[in-house]
C-alpha cells in the first residue's frame, strides 16, 4: 500500500475518533534536544519526574528499533467553565490549573492513540507502534514541534495557531516510513510577555525553564514550600499557568470539543476547607481520575494551607490549629502553623505557643517559630 494513501486514511481516521490535530514526523535523533536537555541537567534545570536517560528521551529508535516515522497528535481542552462557583470571604474556593480539568487526559490521549494503532494494525501487516502521553521518555512537546503541531514558545510550551497552547500531546512511534510534515516557524517574535509575567523568574531565557523555579513544579511538591514561594499560588492548588494566561495566542482560547475534558466546577474549584477535611479513600473517589490527584492529596492539602494563608483567611484558623495539633504529616502540621501566624489571630498565636511545647519535629518548630514572628507584623 502506497504511504502517502495510508497517511491520508490515518488522518481521516484520527477526525473520526475526535483527534484535533494529528503530525507526522520522522523518528531521527533530536540531537538539538539533546544538546538542551545535557545542559538543563547540568544547570539544575530538572524537574526529577523525566523517565529515562536523555538518550532514551532524544532517540526514538532506542525505544523502538524499528522506528520510522512519530505521529503527534493533540487534543485542545477547555479555558472557561459554566456555572462557576464563587469564593467569598469565609468560605474559600481553590482551584485546579486547567490542565487538570476533567478526566485525566493521559487516559483519554492513550485511548485515541491505541485507537490509531489498532486502525493502523488491521491496515498494515506487520506494523508496529508504540505510544506514550507526558509519561513516556521522548518529549511530547519536541515531537509534536516537529510534525508540525505548533511552534515551542518562549514559555516553553507548544503553541498551535488554532488552540493557542492549552492543548494535551501525545505520540506514537511506528515502523511505518511516513512523509513528515512541515514544521511551523516560531511565532513569538519580539513578544516578551510570559517570560515577564513569570513570578519567580523561572523562564531563565526564551525557552529555558528552570523547573526547580516554575510554580507549576513548585506545587507538585511534597515538602516544605520555600519561603519565597509561598505567596505566589494564590488561589492555585494544583499547576500554574500565567504564562499561558498571558500568552496573546491564547486569548479567547475556549474550545469545548471533548466531554472527558467538562470541568466538574466543585471538583476544580473545590472548598479549600473541605478539601483540608478529606479522608484518603474520598479523596480518591471524588479526585482520583483527575490528572492534578497525581501526587496524593498532601501537596493539594499543603497548598489549600498556603492559599488560607495568602487570603488571611480568620474563618480557617480554628481548622488550622486542629491540623497543627493532630495531623501525623510534618509538612502539613508546620505549613498550618506558618499560616495560623500570617493569618494573624490572637488565639492562633497562643495556640502555636501551646504546639510547639509537645512538638518534637525540627522542622515544625521552625515553621511555628516563623508564624509566631507574624506576630511583631500583626501588633504594628
Ligand atoms: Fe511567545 Fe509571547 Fe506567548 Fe511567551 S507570551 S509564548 S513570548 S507569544
Amino acid at each position: 500500500m502506497a504511504y502517502e494513501q495510508l497517511k491520508q486514511e490515518v488522518i481521516a481516521y484520527s477526525k473520526e475518533i475526535g483527534i484535533d490535530k494529528i503530525g507526522f514526523a520522522s523518528a531521527e535523533p533530536f540531537a538539538e534536544l539533546k544538546a538542551r536537555l545535557k545542559e538543563q541537567q547540568e544547570l539544575g534545570y530538572a524537574s526529577g519526574f523525566e523517565k529515562g536517560t536523555i538518550e532514551e528521551r532524544t532517540e526514538p529508535k532506542r525505544l523502538m528499533p524499528g522506528a520510522e516515522s512519530l505521529i503527534a497528535i493533540a487534543l485542545s481542552y477547555p479555558t472557561r467553565m459554566k456555572n462557576e462557583p464563587k469564593s467569598v470571604k469565609g468560605d474559600r474556593r481553590g482551584m485546579f490549573a486547567r490542565a487538570s480539568w476533567g478526566t485525566d487526559y493521559h487516559i483519554v490521549l492513550k485511548e485515541k492513540l491505541d485507537k490509531l494503532a489498532a486502525f493502523l494494525q488491521e491496515k498494515l501487516a506487520g506494523f508496529e507502534s508504540r505510544s506514550m502521553v507526558d509519561t513516556g521518555e521522548l518529549s511530547d512537546r519536541a515531537v509534536a514541534e516537529r510534525a508540525g503541531i505548533g511552534f515551542s514558545g518562549k514559555n516553553t510550551l507548544m503553541i498551535s495557531p488554532e488552540y493557542g497552547s492549552y492543548i494535551y500531546l501525545g505520540e506514537m512511534i511506528t515502523n511505518v516510513p511516513f512523509t513528515p510534515d512541515d514544521t511551523i516557524t516560531d511565532g513569538c517574535g519580539t513578544c516578551t510577555k510570559c517570560i515577564d509575567a513569570c513570578p519567580t523568574g523561572a523562564l531563565v531565557e526564551p525557552g529555558r525553564l528552570n523547573s526547580q523555579a516554575c510554580m507549576a513544579f513548585q506545587s507538585l511538591t511534597k515538602g516544605f514550600m520555600p519561603d519565597e514561594h509561598r505567596n505566589k499560588l494564590g488561589n492555585l492548588i494544583y499547576g500554574y499557568e500565567t504564562c499561558q494566561v498571558v500568552c496573546p495566542y491564547n486569548r479567547d482560547v475556549d474550545f469545548h470539543h471533548h466531554e472527558e475534558f467538562e470541568p466538574d466546577p466543585e471538583l476544580v474549584k473545590p472548598r479549600l476547607l473541605d478539601l483540608l477535611s478529606i479522608s484518603n479513600r474520598e479523596f480518591k473517589e471524588k479526585f482520583g481520575k483527575m490528572a492534578g490527584s497525581w501526587r496524593g492529596k498532601k501537596p493539594l492539602q499543603r497548598n489549600a494551607i498556603l492559599s488560607l494563608a495568602h487570603y488571611k483567611e480568620k474563618a480557617a484558623t480554628d481548622k488550622l490549629i486542629e491540623l497543627m495539633q493532630q495531623d501525623p504529616r510534618p509538612v502539613i502540621r508546620g505549613t498550618a502553623a506558618w499560616a495560623i501566624g500570617k493569618i494573624g489571630e490572637e488565639k492562633g498565636f497562643d495556640a502555636i505557643e501551646e504546639a510547639m511545647k509537645r512538638e518534637s519535629d525540627h522542622e515544625v518548630l521552625v515553621e511555628m517559630e516563623k508564624g509566631l514572628d507574624f506576630r511583631i507584623e500583626h501588633t504594628n
